[in-house]
C-alpha cells in the first residue's frame, strides 16, 4: 500500500521507517532542497528511545546522545538548588539503558533517521513542497509546487508547525505566538568548563526567564537554551541570528556561570515559540496529521519531538494491525489525540511554573515534569 508522507522532520522520518519496516510502501516528500545542520539540542524521552530500539537505530543514535542521570532546577542568581538533583557525570556517551531521558543535537538525530529511512527504499524526495491535495473514493493525490505529483492510498501531514496539510483539511487556524522567545547556542566543552560547576545539566529559573544547558555528543559540546517572555516576535523559521548583547540584556541578573556561557556564544540563533490549538479531529478521509502539524506545543517538558516520534510509531502499528486505511487512521487518532492533548496542556502548565515571576516558589514535586504518567509511556508496547 502506497502511503505519502509530507515532511522529512523527525515525525515524518520515524513514521516512514516504521511503515517501511512493517511492509508498507511509504514515500516522504520534503520541501527543502537539502537536509542540513539546523537546530540545536532536543530531549528524548524513554518512549522515544524505546522507538529507536524497536526500529533498529538505537546503536546509531547512541554515540551522539548524552544520558541524564538527574536534572537540577537552580535559582537564577544564587545557584541554590530549588528542585531535582545535580548530575556530576561527565556526559558520558549513551549506554543504551533507557532509565531516563537523553539529549541529542537535532541534526545528529535527523541524519541517523534519514540514513535509516533511505536504507529501506527510495530516498526522501527533496524540493517537493506540497501545494494541494485531492481525494477520491480510493486514492489521494498530492500536487507539489515544482509541478510534480504523487498518488497514494493515504497521506500523512508531518509538515511541522506551519503545516500546509493542516490548512487544507482543518481550515485556516494559525500557529499561536506564545509570548516566549528561545535563544539557542552551543559552546565547546573545554571553553564551557569554568561555567559548569553545577554539573552537566541544569535549568536556571529566573523571573519569567529560564536558562537551560546540557551536554551533547558524548560531552563534547554544551547546548544552551534561554527562554524569555516577550511581547513581540518578528522573526521567522529556525535560523534568525541572535547577539550576545541581546541575550545579556534578557538574562541580566543571572548567575555569572550563565553569563559566562552567553559571553562565549558564537552562531547563536533565536526563534519565537508557537503552538497550535488542539483540534477536535485530525483525520479527513484518507488524510491525517502527525507531529507538530497536529499538536505543536511549548518546550517546557521537552516532549515536542518525543510526541512526533511516538505518533510515527503508533501510526505504523495501527496500519500493521488494521491493514485498511480508514480503520488504521481511526485507531491512530484515537490513541494519539488524547495523549498529545494532555502533554500539550501539561507543557503550558510546566511553562507557567518555570516562567513564574518568583522562582523561590517553584515546587518541583508538584510540577508535571515529575508525573510518571507523562514520562513513563511506551509507544512500542502501549495498548492502541
Ligand atoms: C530545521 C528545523 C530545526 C529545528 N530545530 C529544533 C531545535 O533545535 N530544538 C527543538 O526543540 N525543536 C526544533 N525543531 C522543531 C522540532 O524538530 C519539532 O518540534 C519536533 O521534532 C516535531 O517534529 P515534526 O516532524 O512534527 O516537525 P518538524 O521537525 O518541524 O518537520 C517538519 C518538516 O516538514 C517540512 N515541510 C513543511 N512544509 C512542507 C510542505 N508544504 N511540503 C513538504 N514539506 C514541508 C519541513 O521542511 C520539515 O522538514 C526544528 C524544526 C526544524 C524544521
Amino acid at each position: 500500500m502506497k502511503i505519502l508522507i509530507i515532511g522529512a522532520g523527525l515525525g515524518g522520518l520515524v513514521a516512514g521507517i516504521a511503515l517501511r519496516r512493517a511492509g508498507f510502501d511509504a514515500d516522504i516528500h520534503e520541501q527543502a532542497d537539502r537536509l542540513g545542520e539546523v537546530g540545536a539540542g532536543l530531549t528524548l524521552s524513554r518512549g522515544a528511545q524505546s522507538v529507536f530500539r524497536a526500529l533498529g537505530v538505537q546503536d546509531q543514535v547512541a554515540p551522539f546522545a548524552c544520558r541524564s542521570s538527574a536534572f537540577p532546577f537552580l535559582h537564577y542568581a544564587s545557584a541554590r538548588l530549588l528542585a531535582g538533583a545535580p548530575d556530576f557525570g561527565s556526559g558520558e556517551p549513551d549506554d543504551g539503558v533507557a532509565d531516563i531521558g537523553r539529549q541529542i543535537h537535532r541534526a545528529d538525530l535527523h541524519a541517523v533517521l534519514v540514513a535509516a529511512f533511505e536504507e529501506l527504499g527510495p530516498p526522501v524526495r527533496l524540493g517537493h513542497s506540497l501545494a494541494a491535495i485531492d481525494q477520491s473514493a480510493d486514492t489521494v493525490h498530492a500536487a507539489f509546487t515544482n509541478g510534480d505529483s504523487a498518488v497514494g492510498k493515504a497521506l500523512i501531514g508531518a509538515d511541522g508547525v506551519r503545516s500546509v496539510v493542516r490548512g487544507i483539511i482543518a481550515g485556516a487556524d494559525s500557529p499561536r505566538f506564545t509570548g516566549q522567545i528561545a535563544y539557542r547556542f552551543l559552546v565547546p566543552a573545554e571553553i564551557a568548563r569554568p561555567f559548569m560547576a553545577q554539573g552537566r545539566g541544569a535549568v536556571w529559573l529566573g523571573p519569567r526567564r529560564t536558562f537551560n544547558r546540557y551536554t551533547l555528543r558524548g560531552g563534547a559540546i554544551v547546548n544552551c537554551v534561554g527562554i524569555a517572555a516577550t511581547d513581540v516576535w518578528i522573526g521567522d523559521g529556525w535560523s534568525t541570528p541572535a547577539s550576545v548583547a541581546e541575550m545579556r540584556a534578557d538574562f541580566a541578573g543571572f548567575h555569572p556561570d550563565v553569563l559566562g556561557l552567553i559571553d562565549h556564544a558564537t552562531g547563536a540563533i533565536k526563534w519565537g515559540l508557537f503552538d497550535r490549538a488542539p483540534l477536535d479531529a485530525w483525520t479527513h478521509g484518507r488524510v491525517t496529521l502527525l507531529g507538530d502539524a497536529a499538536h505543536a506545543m511549548l518546550p517546557f517538558l521537552g516532549l515536542g519531538a518525543a510526541m512526533a516520534i511516538e505518533d510515527g510509531m503508533i501510526l505504523a502499528r495501527a496500519f500493521a494491525s488494521e491493514g485498511a486505511v480508514a480503520p488504521a487512521l481511526a485507531r491512530y487518532e484515537a490513541a494519539r489525540r488524547p495523549r498529545t492533548a494532555l502533554i500539550h496542556a501539561k507543557s503550558i502548565e510546566q511553562g507557567e511554573l518555570t516562567q513564574a515571576r518568583d522562582p523561590d516558589n517553584y515546587d518541583g514535586a508538584a510540577a508535571p515534569s515529575s508525573d510518571p504518567a507523562i514520562i513513563g509511556y511506551d509507544p512500542v508496547t502501549a495498548g492502541i
